[in-house]
């Protein structure tokens, strides 16, 4: 099926969804994204990216401005609380020789990037904006909106994340994102300069780590097991954060500490996960990204499978003369990658919760680091 005239709507501007209108329109589809947030944000402080993202980056044609405004480095280092150094994770150059094997960025940067390449492309973004209904018959999909119109499309892409409403009107019996037990906490900081490559501190149920996201800044992050998902006074985030750094001696973790202050932007995630068995589409709709495959952070690779999603399937759809062998051969490249990687990261959790075989964790870990790196 030529992408070309086909037309294709998007329902959610995230990191997904902006990657999908990217790839659709740059292969000469009619594009348009619908995004409810009238200001387009994005919350959060760094994200950290592997070797598998920044490849999927470079397909994207946003790897420059990534080399640019965020930070890339090789290797993970692990250290024990008071910093004595117990290893590092190889992350192969996935994006190619030149480009190192991981990095991290500013979450708005990096929406910020992706929305450029998105009107670059040529798709119509309406902002501010969602649907009332979606209705499909043979051979088209009639949508309403927030805004009054009404428009047929030949594709409708779900990517409007984890409590996604276009997976509510398709599968009513999807199962609901599921509290994992732990959270995570993130602030953005000043960075050493010798502090080059993300660096965590392995302890017990509590994990620290730094990855710088630009010349500048680096950003932290504090994995912590918290057995109930209850509501925690943004007051308390300084002392609370503080106390969970205390138990780590090494100066770089002190450092981080005592730069935390009542000026700290803090950022206080309870971690949900959802994996939505296959198939994800229905006639003409599918479902891409955290619609689908929410992942806990602990592979850092939640964006990677959402924008991978995006790339496969503008590639599957222009590669069928159908729809539904294209849908078809969409879920079957995406259904064992984006499992292995939510229920993976969903494993090192418990592991870490249960105070569970180091040796299991590291297994999990390089097995995932692995099947990433495989070409998708
Ligand atoms: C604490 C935490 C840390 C993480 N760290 C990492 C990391 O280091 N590395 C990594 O790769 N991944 C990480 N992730 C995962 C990553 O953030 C997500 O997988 C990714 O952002 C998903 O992108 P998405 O576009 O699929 O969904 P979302 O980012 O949720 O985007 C959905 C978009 O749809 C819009 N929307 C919602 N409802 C509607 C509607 N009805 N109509 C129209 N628009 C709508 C939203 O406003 C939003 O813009 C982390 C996640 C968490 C929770």
């Amino acid at each position: 099926m030529a992408l070309a005239a086909t037309r294709i709507l998007i329902i959610g501007g995230g990191f997904s969804g902006m990657s999908a209108a990217i790839e659709c329109a740059k292969r000469g589809a009619e594009v348009e994204l619908v995004e409810i947030d009238p200001g387009w944000r994005s919350y959060g402080a760094g994200i950290s990216l592997g070797g598998a993202t920044l490849r999927a980056f470079r397909q994207l044609g946003i790897l420059d401005a990534f080399l640019q405004q965020g930070a890339a480095s090789d290797g993970v280092h692990l250290r024990l609380p008071h910093g004595q150094p117990i290893g590092e994770l190889p992350t192969p150059r996935l994006a190619g020789p030149d480009v190192p094997g991981g990095g991290a960025i500013m979450r708005p940067v990096l929406a910020q990037i992706l929305a450029e390449a998105t009107r670059a492309a040529g798709a119509e973004v309406r902002l501010g904006c969602t649907f009332t209904s979606i209705e499909q018959d043979a051979d088209g999909v009639d949508v309403t909106f927030t805004d009054g119109q009404r428009r047929r499309y030949d594709l409708v892409i779900g990517a409007d994340g984890l409590y996604s409403k276009v997976r509510e009107a398709l599968f009513p019996g999807a199962p609901k994102p599921r509290y994992s037990g732990q959270a995570v906490w993130r602030a953005v900081l000043p960075r050493p300069q010798h502090l080059q490559t993300i660096t965590m501190w392995m302890g017990g149920a509590v994990k620290p780590g730094v990855n710088p996201v630009s010349k500048d800044e680096m950003y932290l992050f504090v994995t912590e097991h918290r057995p109930s998902n209850e509501f925690v006074d943004p007051a308390s985030f300084v002392p609370t954060l503080k106390a969970l750094l205390a138990p780590f001696p090494d100066p770089i973790v002190q450092t981080v500490r005592e730069q935390l202050g009542e000026g700290s932007q803090i950022v206080f995630r309870p971690l949900e996960g959802l994996l939505v068995r296959q198939p994800w589409h229905h006639g003409r709709v599918v479902l891409i990204g955290d619609t689908v495959h929410a992942t806990t952070p602990h592979m850092a690779s939640g964006a990677c499978i959402g924008i991978e999603d995006a790339l496969v399937l503008a590639e599957e759809i222009e590669r069928h003369a159908g729809l539904p062998q294209a849908l078809a051969a969409f879920q079957a490249r995406r259904w064992e990658r984006c499992r292995l990687v939510v229920e993976n990261s969903g494993r090192l959790g418990e592991i870490e919760m249960e105070g569970g075989s180091k040796d299991e964790h590291a297994r999990i870990m390089r097995e995932t680091l692995m099947a990433l790196a495989a070409p998708i």
